[in-house]
C-alpha cells in the first residue's frame, strides 16, 4: 500500500495478523493471489503471542467432551483453578452455554475429533515446513509434550492413550521414573506420565508469527497496521474502511481472533462466538535446569514450558466477557504448584490476558461466509489456533481459488451455524 488511501488491484484482503490471518496470506501468496494483511498492532501481538506454543497433534477432543459432565460438579463452585466463570456472563450467555454442553455427548464428540485430527495434521506439516523455510527453525522442539498427574492417574493416561491411538497418534505412558529419566530437572511429584510423543513446540510463537510474517512480504505480501472500522460489498469485491484510508478487493477473509464477531454484525452475521480466557506470566529461569518441554500438570490445571524470556506459566480457563477487567485468582493458584515442579526466579514483566476464540461445537469457522460471495471465514480455533493456523490459511486460499482443501473441512463450514 502506497498511498494509504485505496487499492482496487489487490486480489485478498485479510483481516487480522495472528497465526490465521498471516498463514492466510502467506498461502494465498504461494497461489500467486496478490494480498494485504490488516492488523492494528504488529503481527502475532494477540493471542497468538501469549499461548503456550504447543503445536499438539493430540488436541483432538474439545472441552466439551463427554468427561466435562464427570467436572461439571467441581466446576460449578466456581473455585477450582481449570475454569472459573462469571456468573452474570451465564445468565447472559445461558443459550450458547447450552449448545456448548449439547456438544458434550460421545456421539458429537467422535466427527469432531475426526475433524480435528484431520486439520492438525495438515497443520503441524506445514509449521515443520513453514519455520524452516521463514529462517526459524531453532524456535521449534520436537520433544512431545508431557501432560502428568500427581494422584494415581494410570487408568486416565491408558484411557487417553488408547483414544490417541483410535486416530493413529502415538504416546507413551510413564511412571515416575521415567519421567525423571525423560525430564531430570523437575522434582519427583509426578506419579504418572503421558507423553505426546509427536507434539512439538516453540519457544516464542509471537515470534514464529512474525517470521512467517517476514516470508509473507519476502514473498510479496503486503503487511499495513491500521484499525479496521468496518466492511462491506463493494460491486463484486469488498471494501474494507480502516482508520487511515480503505482497501478494496475481490476477496476479504476474517481472521480477527476473538474479534471476529464484531465486524460481522452489521452484515447481519450473528456469530455464537465466546471467549475462553487465559492468563501466563514468564519467571526467570535457572539456565543450568532447562525444562525439555511443554508440561501440562492435569490435576493442577495448569501449563509450564520454556519460552526465549523465561518460563511460562498459563493458567486454565475463564468464562467471561472477552473485555471484562483481568482477575489473577487462576494464575496466582497455580503458580505455587509450578515452583513445587521447576526451579524458577522472579517474575519477567508483567501478566497477560488472553481470549480463545470458542464456537459452541468448539469447531473454528474455516470457508464462505453463506449470504456473501467473496467474505471467507477463518476464526474459532479455541485452545488450539497456534497450531491450525497454518492449515487453516492453506485451506482458505485453496477455496478463493476453487482447489480443495489440504483436509476434510466440511465439519467447519460456516453454514452450520449463520
Ligand atoms: C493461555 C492460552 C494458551 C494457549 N495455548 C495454545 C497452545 O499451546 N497451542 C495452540 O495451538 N493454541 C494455544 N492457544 C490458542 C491460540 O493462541 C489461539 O487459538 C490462536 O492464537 C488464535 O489465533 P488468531 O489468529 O485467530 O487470533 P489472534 O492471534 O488474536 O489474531 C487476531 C488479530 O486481529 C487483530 N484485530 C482484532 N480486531 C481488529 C481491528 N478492529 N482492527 C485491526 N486489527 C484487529 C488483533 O490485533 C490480532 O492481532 C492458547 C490460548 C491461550 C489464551
Amino acid at each position: 500500500m502506497t498511498d494509504g488511501t485505496t487499492n482496487r488491484d489487490v486480489d485478498v484482503i485479510v483481516l487480522g495478523a495472528g497465526i490465521v490471518g498471516v498463514s492466510t496470506a502467506y498461502a494465498a501468496r504461494q497461489r500467486g493471489l496478490s494480498v494485504v494483511v490488516v492488523d492494528r498492532r504488529e503481527p502475532g501481538s494477540e493471542t497468538s503471542y501469549g499461548n503456550a506454543g504447543i503445536l499438539s497433534s493430540g488436541s483432538i477432543l474439545p472441552l466439551n467432551q463427554p468427561s466435562l459432565w464427570k467436572s461439571l460438579p467441581k466446576y460449578l463452585t466456581n473455585r477450582h483453578q481449570a475454569l472459573r466463570w462469571d456468573p452474570a456472563w451465564a445468565v447472559r450467555n445461558a443459550g450458547w452455554i447450552a449448545r456448548f454442553l449439547a456438544n458434550a455427548t460421545e456421539a458429537n464428540t467422535r466427527p469432531r475429533a475426526t475433524a480435528l485430527r484431520g486439520l492438525s495434521g495438515a497443520s503441524l506439516k506445514l509449521h515443520r515446513e513453514w519455520i524452516v523455510k521463514a529462517g526459524a527453525p531453532e524456535r521449534i522442539r520436537e520433544t512431545g509434550w508431557l501432560k502428568a498427574w500427581r494422584s494415581d492417574g494410570i487408568v486416565a493416561a491408558k484411557a487417553e492413550q488408547a483414544l490417541l491411538a483410535e486416530y493413529g497418534i502415538k504416546s507413551e505412558v510413564l511412571d515416575r521414573q521415567a519421567i525423571s529419566a525423560l525430564e531430570p530437572i523437575i522434582l519427583p511429584v509426578y506419579k504418572v506420565g503421558l507423553l505426546h510423543s509427536e507434539t512439538a513446540s516453540v519457544d516464542s510463537p509471537g515470534n514464529v508469527v512474525k517470521a512467517y510474517a517476514r516470508m509473507l512480504t519476502g514473498s510479496g505480501g503486503e503487511i499495513r497496521q491500521s484499525d479496521i472500522k468496518s466492511i462491506m460489498p463493494d460491486g463484486d469485491g469488498w471494501r474494507a474502511v480502516l482508520s487511515d484510508g480503505e482497501i478494496r478487493a475481490r476477496h476479504i477473509v476474517v481472521a480477527l481472533g476473538p474479534w471476529s464477531a464484531d465486524l460481522l454484525r452489521p452484515l447481519g452475521y450473528r456469530v455464537p462466538l465466546a471467549t475462553e480466557r487465559g492468563y501466563h506470566r514468564e519467571f526467570k529461569p535457572n539456565p543450568a535446569r532447562p525444562l525439555m518441554r511443554p508440561i501440562h500438570d492435569a490435576e493442577g490445571a495448569f501449563l509450564m514450558t520454556s519460552m526465549e524470556n523465561g518460563i511460562r506459566v498459563t493458567s486454565g480457563v475463564e468464562l467471561t466477557a472477552r473485555d471484562a477487567p483481568s482477575s489473577y485468582s487462576q494464575l496466582d493458584a497455580v503458580v505455587p504448584l509450578a515452583r513445587g515442579v521447576v526451579e524458577f526466579g522472579e517474575a519477567v514483566g508483567e501478566p497477560w490476558r488472553g481470549a480463545r476464540p470458542t464456537l459452541p461445537d468448539s469447531l473454528p469457522m474455516i470457508g464462505p461466509a453463506p449470504r456473501h460471495k467473496g467474505l471467507w471465514l477463518a476464526f474459532g480455533h479455541q485452545h488450539i489456533g497456534f497450531t491450525t493456523g497454518p492449515a487453516t490459511g492453506a485451506a482458505i486460499a485453496a477455496m478463493i481459488g476453487g482447489a480443495p482443501p489440504p483436509f476434510d473441512a466440511a465439519a467447519f463450514s460456516p453454514s452450520r451455524y449463520l
